[in-house]
């Protein structure tokens, strides 16, 4: 199994491209959303503990993508888990499920890089000129 990653340690990567080299996995498979499992999956993302932790991660990484500014998230944010969870970790109430060192925010676009690998999703980043007011707002 792979060291556990933590986002002291992302934190301290400061491009885009280092972020997502370390976030990616390469394949692993993960956290299959299906049957029942959907449904404990979506009792976990409503519920009041999850919702709070999502918000101060969002206030944290300035609702950036992977943290990093001034790559501010245009649409719906996303939190990852740095360290995926699992069906049996949802129903344990683990801690990494709602551990702001195994949660970052991310894109629906960077997430589906991250979980597949995919980096031809960082060309759409340098494809967007940076401008003088291009940071996020509220910092
Ligand atoms: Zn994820």
């Amino acid at each position: 199994m792979s060291q556990l990653k933590t986002y002291s340690e992302l934190s301290r990567l400061r491009t885009l491209e280092e972020r997502f080299n370390y976030l990616k996995l390469n394949g692993i498979p993960t956290n299959p959303t299906f049957g029942g499992r959907r449904l404990l999956n979506q009792t976990f993302y409503q519920s009041p503990e999850w919702r709070r932790v999502r918000r101060d991660v969002i206030l944290r990484d300035a609702g950036c993508e992977m943290g990093l500014e001034p790559f501010e998230i245009p649409g719906v944010v996303y939190i990852h888990h740095l360290n995926p969870i699992t069906y049996e970790d949802i129903l344990q109430r683990d801690q990494k499920l709602l551990d702001p060192e195994n949660l970052i925010c991310v894109s629906f676009d960077m997430h589906e890089a991250i979980h597949y690998s995919n980096s031809e999703i960082l060309k759409m980043y340098k494809l967007v000129p940076r401008t003088p007011n291009d940071t996020c707002p509220w910092k």
